[in-house]
C-alpha cells in the first residue's frame, strides 16, 4: 500500500513504547498534522484545506502491541464524470501491530500492517502508519452527486448545465442496435 509520496517531513508522532498505562486501559495520542497542498493518487488529484487530524489508540500489551490509528481530513477531487472540484471528507481507521524487531516472526513478518521497531527503542513513530492510512482512505471515484450527467463523450460539453448539440444527430447503427436491446440505457 505504498505511495511515493512520502509524508511530510514535519511530521512528527512519536509514542512511548512503554506507556505505563494502568490497567490494562488503552492510551490516547492525538496530533494535527500539516498536509501537503495536493496529493495525487491512483490517477486522481487530490487538493487539501486544513490539516489531517490524526489519533492513535494503543493498546496495553507490552512490547508488542496494537495500535488503532483515525485520520480525518478535509478536501477537493474532481469529480470522476465531469472533472467539477468536488468537496470530500476523507475519513479512515486502519489497525497496526508493532513488535520489537528481535522478536517477529516470520508470518508476522509478511503482513503488512505488521510493523517492527529496534528492540532498544523506548518510542516509535507513526508517521509512515499515518500517512499510509490517509493514503488508504481516499476513495478511487467521486461524484459531484449520484446522478451527474457528465460530459459529452463527443464534444466535451458539461451535460449537467443542459444537452448539447450532438444528442440530434443520428446514433451510429452499432451504438442503436445496442440500445434496443438494453433498455436502461438512455439518449444521450
Ligand atoms: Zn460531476
Ligand atoms: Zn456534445
Amino acid at each position: 500500500m505504498a505511495t511515493n509520496n512520502p509524508h511530510p517531513s514535519t511530521w512528527n508522532a512519536h509514542i512511548p513504547v512503554d506507556s505505563g498505562m494502568l490497567q490494562g486501559e488503552p492510551v490516547l495520542f492525538y496530533w494535527n498534522l500539516d498536509l501537503p497542498e495536493s496529493l495525487e493518487y491512483s490517477g486522481l488529484v487530490f487538493s487539501f484545506s486544513g490539516n489531517l487530524e490524526a489519533r492513535a489508540e494503543k493498546s496495553a500489551e507490552g512490547r508488542s502491541f496494537w495500535v488503532v490509528i483515525s485520520v480525518a481530513c478535509k478536501g477537493s477531487v474532481p469529480c470522476s464524470r465531469c472533472l467539477a472540484e468536488t468537496p470530500l471528507e476523507i475519513i479512515g481507521t486502519f489497525r497496526y501491530f508493532y513488535t520489537p524487531s528481535a522478536e517477529v516472526d516470520e508470518q508476522s513478518a509478511d503482513d503488512e500492517m505488521t510493523v517492527t521497531y529496534p528492540p532498544d527503542a523506548v518510542e516509535v513513530d507513526l508517521s509512515g502508519q499515518i500517512w499510509e492510512s490517509l493514503v488508504m482512505s481516499l476513495p478511487v471515484k467521486v461524484l459531484c452527486r449520484d446522478d451527474c450527467e457528465g460530459l459529452c463523450p463527443r464534444c466535451g460539453a458539461d451535460l449537467n448545465l443542459g444537452p448539447c448539440g450532438c444528442q440530434n444527430e443520428t446514433l451510429d447503427p452499432r451504438l442503436q442496435a445496442l440500445k434496443d436491446v438494453l433498455p436502461g440505457v438512455s439518449e444521450e
